[in-house]
């Protein structure tokens, strides 16, 4: 049975996880597990036509293939019983196993979305046994000065000090202007008073002090405003490309779209972490080959294909300069996720490199070369991190 990846330096190789966010608190039953299971939320379970359950499609398969060792239980154990089995650990020994069998050295953590309480990046780090990085949501941050109260004239300065300040700890920045406007954005740098109209209008909607609620950004010109602000800072800026959940309009978020601000950004040498990308993901790959700042992933995407993960990687691999190619998993709240993949992706790579190998297209030393950078070693440079905890043991 081959568990182990193709390629035997991926077994050991701690990964650094460029995009991920926090593990949920609560103890979860088969309707919560199974929303958190995928973007499709709570839409399935009793209400679905026939009972069709998510635990019959890749990403259910995949779970049940690869978690039920990880909690004691043989590999492919029924939903049911692989359940009451993890409720019988609890929530915080499940998501200790699991993270720490998804062999991290880093992790890279969004905070910026909090539907309800999740680990913090340091709670994160300690239970994965890595070190815990933050990253900054550029539109909490311009929503939370919204709600502090400011005026459509004051809010550029006040936005750039806020992001200053919450940006002092973060390795990186994150754009969602592709939830909520799509990626179609203009290059340039917007002006002081383009933004100061585009302020007054997004305030006048519903943001304000008092304690009023702040109605999302949502904003041609204050997206551009926001990254260009992050560009300023040299930060990493990763952009939700690609699928997600039902809020995004998929079509708008074609990373392609992005291309004529990849043109302006490109100057500054700022990187753009282009993420998950799916079913983008050949795109994308073209545009880190072209422009030398972007950086891509296939985070989400990974565990959702399952035992499709391998054709997904060779495909984002087709263009996509190795220098540019970085894990993520894009795993929020079930731990599972972190644990998949990461072992989806060791997998996939290794399968891939493997075929390199046997085809004469490349020596072991170039396979190893590869496997090490898109492992870590792209993230640790693109994000500045201190040196990483190469061999370290992660099976305990
Ligand atoms: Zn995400």
């Amino acid at each position: 049975m081959p568990d182990q990846p193709a390629l035997p330096v991926l077994r050991d190789l701690p990964l650094v996880d460029h995009h991920c966010h926090g593990v949920i608190r609560r103890d979860l039953d088969r309707g919560g597990f199974e929303a958190l299971l995928t973007e499709a939320g709570g839409a399935y379970g009793r209400a679905a036509p026939g009972g069709v359950t998510l635990f019959d499609s890749q990403v259910g398969l995949a779970v049940r293939r690869w978690c039920p060792p990880v909690l004691g239980l043989p590999p492919h154990a029924g939903p049911d019983e692989y359940l009451e089995r993890r409720a019988e650990l609890g929530a915080e020994e499940a998501g200790r196993r699991f993270l720490r069998a998804a062999g991290l050295a880093s992790v890279l953590v969004d905070s910026g979305f909090e539907p309800e309480p999740l680990l913090s990046p340091t709670e994160m780090g300690k239970l994965a046994g890595a070190q815990a990085h933050e990253i900054v949501r550029l539109e909490q941050v311009a929503e939370s000065v919204a709600a502090g109260g400011i005026s459509a004239g004051r809010f550029a300065d006040a936005f750039r000090d806020a992001l200053a300040g919450r940006a002092r700890h973060a390795v990186g920045l994150k754009s969602v202007a592709a939830y909520r406007v799509g990626l179609d954005l203009r290059g340039e740098r917007p002006t002081e008073t383009e933004v100061a109209v585009a302020a007054a209008h997004w305030l006048a909607a519903g943001a304000g002090a008092g304690g009023r609620p702040v109605r999302r950004l949502a904003d041609q010109v204050l997206h551009r405003f926001l990254i260009w602000c992050g560009v300023d800072l040299g930060l990493p800026v990763q952009f939700h490309v690609g699928y997600g959940d039902r809020d995004v309009d998929l079509d708008r978020c074609n990373p392609l779209l992005l291309t004529r601000l990849l043109r302006a950004i490109a100057p500054t040498g700022t990187p753009v972490m282009l993420l998950h990308n799916y079913p983008y993901h050949r795109e994308a790959g073209y545009l880190a080959q072209v422009f030398p700042n972007v950086y891509v992933d296939v985070g989400l995407a990974t565990h959702n294909l399952g035992h499709r993960a391998p054709a997904l990687i060779a495909e984002t691999l087709e263009l996509t300069p190795f220098g540019k190619f970085l894990y993520s998993s894009d795993a929020f709240g079930l731990p599972e996720l972190y644990y998949l993949g990461a072992t989806l992706f060791r997998r996939g790579l290794a399968a891939f490199l493997r075929s390199g190998l046997d085809d004469g297209a490349w020596t072991e030393g170039d396979a190893e070369r590869i496997a090490r950078q898109a492992a870590g070693g792209n993230a640790r440079h693109v994000y500045r991190l201190p040196a990483g905890l190469a061999g370290r043991g992660f099976s305990e």
